[in-house]
C-alpha cells in the first residue's frame, strides 16, 4: 500500500492507456501515486507490457494486467483481477485512443465506415463500456475520468474523424454523469492541449500545431505531464466532488482565444514553409 500522503491517500484505481513514459496517462499516474493513490495498470499486448511493467513498478503496483478494450473477455478478466485482489476502486483514468494514420491526414471526407467505427468503438465507445464494468466495483462513489481534445468542439487540422469520436465522447461524459449521479460516482473529460505521444506521432504535421498552440495560447507554452497530472489528480479526488459531466480544458488556455496573436505571426510564417500540406 502507498505510504505517501496526500489527496489521494487510501485511495485506489485503475489506470488505462499508458504506452510509454510519455503517455498523458503516466503524468496522471505519477501525480496520483506522489499524492498517496494506489495504481491498478493495464497494457495492450505484448510491446506495450515490455514498457509499461518498469514503469508501473516504480509506482509500486502489484496489478499489471492486459486489457484490451476491444475484446470482451480481455476487459473482463482484468475487472476481475481487480476486484479479487481490492474489491473496490476510487477511481479510473481512461486514455485510450486509435484511427488509422491515414485518416489522420487530408480530409475527414474521405474517413471510411470501417475505420470510423473502429474509431468510435476504441476512442469513445470503450469508455462506456468500462464504466459500466467499473461501477461494479465502486460501491462508495468515485470519479471516472476521460482524456479529449479541443478537436472535438472546434475543427483541427487532420483531427478529422478522431475530432468527430472525442464530440461523442464528451457528450457521453455528460449522459455518464447524469447515470451514475445518483451512486456518488462523477464523470468527467479532461481536455488536453497537443502533447508529443505516441498516439499523436500519427497526426499529420503535429509539430506545427503543437506551435501554434504555444504561440498563441495565453500562457505562451505548451502543456506538460505535470499540468495534466495536477489537473487530473484534481478530477479523480474529493478535491472536484461537486464537479460531473464537465469538460475541463488543460491547455494554457488555447481554447479561450478567437484569433492569431500578431506577435506570433512572423514565426508562423516561418514555420509554414516546413508545413505539408497534403
Ligand atoms: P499514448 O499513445 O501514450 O496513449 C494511447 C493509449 O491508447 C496507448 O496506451 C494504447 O495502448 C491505448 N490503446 C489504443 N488502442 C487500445 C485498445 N484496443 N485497447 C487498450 N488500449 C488501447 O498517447 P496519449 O496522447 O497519451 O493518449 C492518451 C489519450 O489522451 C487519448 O485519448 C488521446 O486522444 C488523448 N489526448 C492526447 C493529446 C495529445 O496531444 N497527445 C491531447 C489531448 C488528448
Amino acid at each position: 500500500m502507498n505510504s505517501k500522503s496526500g489527496v489521494l491517500s487510501g485511495k485506489k484505481g485503475i489506470v488505462i492507456g499508458v504506452a510509454n513514459e510519455r503517455s498523458i496517462a503516466w503524468g496522471i499516474a505519477k501525480e496520483a501515486f506522489s499524492n498517496g493513490a494506489d495504481i491498478a495498470f493495464s497494457y495492450q499486448g505484448k510491446a506495450i507490457e515490455k514498457r509499461l511493467r518498469p514503469l508501473a513498478q516504480s509506482l509500486e503496483s502489484t496489478i499489471i494486467e492486459e486489457c484490451d478494450v476491444t475484446i470482451p473477455s480481455s476487459i473482463d478478466s482484468f475487472f476481475s483481477k481487480v476486484s479479487n485482489e481490492w474489491g473496490k476502486i476510487d477511481f479510473m483514468i481512461h486514455a485510450v485512443a486509435y484511427s488509422d494514420k491515414e485518416a489522420l491526414k487530408g480530409r475527414y471526407i474521405d474517413t471510411t465506415k470501417e475505420n470510423f467505427l473502429r474509431t468510435m468503438e476504441i476512442s469513445c465507445f470503450s469508455f462506456t463500456d468500462l464504466c459500466n464494468k467499473a461501477v461494479n466495483i465502486m460501491p462508495d462513489g468515485g470519479s471516472l475520468l476521460t482524456l479529449s481534445y479541443y478537436g472535438a468542439e472546434r475543427v483541427m487540422p487532420h483531427y478529422n474523424v478522431m475530432g468527430v469520436a472525442k464530440a461523442a465522447l464528451e457528450s457521453s461524459v455528460k449522459y455518464l454523469a447524469t447515470d451514475l449521479g445518483r451512486k456518488n460516482i462523477r464523470v468527467n473529460a479532461l481536455s488536453a492541449g497537443p502533447m508529443k505521444t505516441l498516439a499523436a506521432s500519427g497526426i499529420n504535421n503535429f509539430r506545427f500545431i503543437m506551435k501554434w498552440n504555444e504561440l498563441n495560447s495565453p500562457l505562451q507554452k505548451n502543456v506538460t505531464q505535470e499540468d495534466v497530472g495536477k489537473s487530473g489528480v484534481y478530477l479523480i479526488s474529493d478535491l472536484s466532488s461537486g464537479v460531473t459531466g464537465e469538460i475541463h480544458h488543460v491547455d494554457c488556455g488555447y481554447n479561450t482565444v478567437g484569433m492569431l496573436e500578431p506577435s506570433s505571426a512572423h514565426e508562423i510564417s516561418d514555420l509554414l514553409k516546413k508545413v505539408d500540406f497534403e
